[in-house]
């Protein structure tokens, strides 16, 4: 199997000349970022906003144990049943088995990216059922046989052509690229799907541990009917969803579709607290809540990191990422795309295997600005460099900082590098673009930098010869460098 560092920088080096996937990424995330802006531009106070959020997050986080007692309590007083799975493998036995006690065939399902986590498609397939997602997004990635491009906009990569071409291959019916024709093809499929399904999968939003309920906040109405129309309901709901109290909504909702997707609130806002009781008209009668550790115990010992479990999966990181925006997000190879996910996805699979994500960022720091909970991404990236560092050192690498650190701390050797720096770049000018070149694959697409043509000293000391001459009545100007 090829390891997923190869795979990342082969998918990369194809993605990143790839223009019309940067002109394609580029206009959609460009015409997010003004609705975003113009939602933020609502808020009082936005910064407040944040420093909020962060507050709350770190209180349920904090406490988590507690939060997640009371909240499966208080569920259960309703009649629902809680499931605690420790990693994925859990998870998806508990699914696949009540699916199977239900004797199911047909299962629908909502966006929920735990359940990309832990391959419950896969699973649940594998085991002879039918799955169908629901949301129009994720709806499109799996009939293309991929994951999701973005944890917010699963089919972003693709034009309306291409998405009419695949619902003519695999729907027979394509009337035309209109998004609105497309969307009543994939709805008219879906409608008979729901009423055919035995069983409803979905993920959630945030879970308000006071009352005991599951938040979902979704735009097409689709989670809803996933939930109420089947006879059971399932949620697989990642622990650190946890908020402590139902009134934390009024600040998470409309900043969660803020920066998720530049709207003021989601379409549909949905609690969910249990069964259908007595006297309701409609409602699962049998709901399931799962709740996913697999490996979130462990981010919440490291105290460094603990507050990537704030994550609310906006997706803003993603969208402000000058590496997401080039590679794309099937690039990563992972559930999580992104910085959000370079952050996690070494903890969830494994730091020496996955430590070419934290790697691969600039450090820019435009993740951690837009992350409305306030998670210090850009610093985890650095963490996790240096402890795959300092788990598996890399012999070249200390060499070359000791000789680095050997050159800046004695005058004489870093006069002589930079002599030797600047006639190795007019020598690298003679060979720049050709196969002669050894920078040949970074010149290609990129600028080499340019090392100034004198160093600030010699500068200074040019600019002090060039003054004091002009006092005297016989120097030049003074130029700048
Ligand atoms: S890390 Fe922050 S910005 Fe990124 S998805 Fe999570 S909450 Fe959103």
């Amino acid at each position: 199997m090829t390891p997923p560092a190869s795979n990342f920088l082969q998918r990369a080096r194809v993605l990143t000349r790839d223009l019309r996937h940067r002109d394609l990424i580029q206009t959609a995330l460009g015409k997010y970022e003004v609705k975003r802006d113009e939602m933020k531009a609502r808020f009082q106070d936005w910064e407040g906003a944040r420093a909020a959020a962060a507050a709350i997050k770190a209180e349920a986080i904090g406490r988590l144990d507690q939060h997640l007692e009371t909240f499966a309590a208080r569920l259960e007083a309703r009649g629902a049943k809680v499931h605690w799975a420790p990693h994925a493998e859990a998870a998806r036995q508990i699914i696949v088995g009540i699916c199977r006690d239900r004797q199911a065939r047909t299962i629908v399902k909502s966006k929920a990216m735990t359940a990309e986590e832990i391959h419950l498609n896969e699973a649940l397939e594998g085991a002879g059922f039918e799955v169908v997602e629901s949301d129009l997004g994720e709806f499109i990635v799996q009939l293309r046989g991929e994951a999701p491009y973005h944890i917010v906009f699963p089919a972003m990569h693709l034009t309306r052509g291409e998405i009419r071409d695949l619902f003519a291959r695999k729907l027979g019916d394509a009337p035309s690229d209109n998004p609105e024709e497309l969307t009543m093809v994939a709805r008219r499929v879906l409608r008979q799907k729901y009423l055919a399904a035995d069983m409803g999968i979905t993920g959630a939003n945030f879970a308000i541990a006071e009352t005991g309920m599951i938040s979902v906040t979704e735009n097409e109405g689709n989670a809803r009917l996933t939930a109420a129309l089947p006879r059971t309901m399932i949620t697989l709901v990642g622990i650190e969803k946890v908020l402590p109290r139902l009134a934390d909504l009024a600040l998470f909702l409309p900043m969660l579709a803020t920066v998720g997707a530049g709207q003021l609130l989601s379409g549909y806002n949905t609690l969910y607290g249990g069964p259908r009781q007595p006297g309701e008209p409609d409602g699962p009668e049998e709901f399931h809540v799962v709740l996913l550790d697999n490996q979130r115990s462990a981010i919440l010992a490291d105290p460094e990191q603990r507050d990537a479990l704030h994550c609310i999966r906006c997706g803003a990181c993603l969208n402000v990422c000058p590496i997401f925006r080039h590679v794309g997000g099937q690039t990563y190879g992972t559930t999580y795309p992104g910085p959000i996910g370079a952050v996690i996805t070494p903890h969830l699979r494994g730091l020496q295997e996955w430590k070419h994500l934290p790697f691969a960022s600039s450090l820019c720091g435009a993740c951690t600005e837009a992350c409305p909970v306030k998670i210090d991404l850009h610093h985890h990236l650095l963490q996790h460099r240096r402890n795959a560092r300092a788990q598996r050192p890399v012999w070249w690498e200390k060499l070359a900082f000791r000789a680095f650190a050997a050159v800046v701390n004695h005058p004489a050797l870093w006069r002589l590098s930079l002599a030797l720096g600047r006639l190795g770049q007019k020598a690298h000018g003679l060979v720049r673009g050709t196969r002669l070149d050894p920078a040949y694959a970074w010149t290609q697409s990129r600028e080499m930098p340019r090392l100034a043509p004198q160093s600030f000293k010699q500068w200074w000391r040019q600019r002090s010869a060039n003054r004091a001459g002009r006092d005297a009545g016989t120097g030049p100007d003074a130029a700048g460098p």
